[in-house]
């Protein structure tokens, strides 16, 4: 295979895509529907558009196989975030190559994805290469504001999408240090719950020259102090344990003893303090509760009748939610009435001993030696929640080399992604489908 001339197609191809704007809101993710349609026509790749909603495109091509084994989903969204053209060195939206760079907004999230997913059907398929199960691939609308008219409404509409076994989707990258060499390939397996509460406190209002105890502004303040600093317990999912356990090599020896068991590090109190000062590592290990919206009062004279404020509680997989609500109810008290806004469902990791995770284990191996492959519990929501809801074992993994500092761009400025990285990502995949479907 020529990887330097499939390179160059990627390049422009890519170029080509981050042209299209899909800035979500409004997103306008048929035109990318429509880029994908003409490449995969050309190639002779079925493929079909649906639009459940004026504008909002989604695209899923097939690469054929035998039936022997259920398909593998190659899943990347079309939409962007809006961008402060101020704080761009190139405009945003032309695919400026620079320095080895590739900029636009999209180049890391998520259309490089887009596109070496779709560089390696078109190989496969070039190649003739004869394939165990389908292999899908599916460009979605609306990742950026909650999947509604994109992998939520797939899942409930496509059937063919809900049989696959496996799907690969954004998230981990293959984290490098700045001289390149790879520290750690993040494979994300499972993400913690949302459940966001308001709190609500009721009052007496009156004039603020005769201050009274029934004022609901301090009854709220109060309830928010005794929830914020509310040390939840530590409980370590298996797949949470892992990931530390194999973390543990690249730790001084007094860490390393800990990471081996973590259990037992979080029973020192030192160790515990340190590691989770360390705001991934805390999310990781226990229930998190931020308060993000405060409301009370309008005018500086008035005492006002009712304040609110918000909790967004982020809750490991299978965390009793009614249990979680009774705790947080005693934190605030009876005189403060507690009310779920948004949640979603608490669903188990995918598992780990998968062929798909090893075959992810062995290309690292091959390309990385020595370097761990860790089960990353997400603190935040990917559409991945759509897809272990039906069932199909999910990852959020991207074949990309990066450096925590480039990742800093993503939904910033200068987003970019290095041209090398396209090369890498494509052969990447093509190994990785050749070794769970051929
Ligand atoms: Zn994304």
């Amino acid at each position: 295979m020529n990887w330097d001339q499939l390179l160059n197609e990627a390049i422009h191809y890519l170029q080509e895509y981050i042209r299209i704007e899909t800035v979500n809101p409004p997103g306008n993710e048929i035109e990318g529907a429509r880029f994908f349609k003409r490449i995969f026509d050309r190639e002779s790749i079925p493929c079909e558009i649906f639009e459940p909603s004026p504008g909002r495109g989604n695209l899923i091509a097939t690469l054929k196989g035998s039936e022997g084994k259920r398909p593998f989903l190659l899943l990347n969204h079309m939409d962007v975030v809006p961008v402060e053209k101020e704080g761009w060195e190139v405009p945003p939206f032309e695919g400026v190559i620079k320095d080895g760079y590739l900029y636009g907004r999209g180049a890391l999230d998520n259309k490089s994805m887009g596109i070496v997913e779709m560089m390696a059907l078109l190989i496969l398929k070039r190649e003739r290469t004869p394939l165990k199960r389908d292999i899908l691939f599916f460009a979605s609308a609306d990742e950026e504001t909650g999947g509604r008219w994109g992998v939520q409404w797939a899942m409930e509409h496509l059937p063919s999408l809900s049989q696959c076994e496996y799907a690969l989707n954004e998230g981990g990258y293959i984290m490098v240090n700045e001289k390149g060499m790879a520290d750690r390939y993040e494979v994300s397996s499972g993400q913690k719950v949302i459940y966001q509460l308001r709190l609500r406190a009721r009052g007496t209002s009156g004039h603020a020259s005769l201050p009274h105890p029934d004022n609901p502004n301090v009854k709220l303040v109060r309830a928010l102090e005794a929830i914020t600093r509310w040390e939840t317990p530590f409980s370590v999912l298996p797949m949470v344990k892992e990931f530390f356990r194999k973390m543990a090599p690249k730790q001084p020896p007094y860490e390393k003893v800990y990471f081996e068991d973590i259990e037992k590090g979080l029973q020192d109190e030192t160790f515990s303090i340190w590691l989770t000062s360390n705001p991934i590592y805390n999310a990781m290990l226990r229930n998190t509760v931020s308060l993000t919206i405060l409301q009370g009062g309008k005018k500086a004279n008035v005492i006002p009748s009712e304040s609110t404020g918000v909790l967004d509680c982020r809750l490991l997989p299978g965390t009793d939610k009614e249990e979680f609500l009774k705790e947080v109810k005693k934190r605030v008290g009876e005189e403060i009435e507690v009310e779920v806004i948004a949640e979603s469902r608490s669903l188990p990791p995918s598992p780990m001993d998968t062929e798909l995770f090893q075959s992810i284990e062995a290309i690292a191996s091959e390309k990385d030696p020595g370097c761990p492959v860790l089960p990353l519990l997400l603190p935040g929501a990917t559409d991945s929640r759509f897809l272990r809801e039906k069932g199909i074992i999910t990852y959020d993994f991207e074949p990309f080399r990066i450096t925590e500092k480039e990742l800093m761009r993503v939904h910033g400025n200068n987003e970019r992604i290095e041209l090398e990285n396209l090369k890498f990502g494509m052969r990447f995949l093509v190994d990785l489908i050749q070794k769970i479907a051929t």
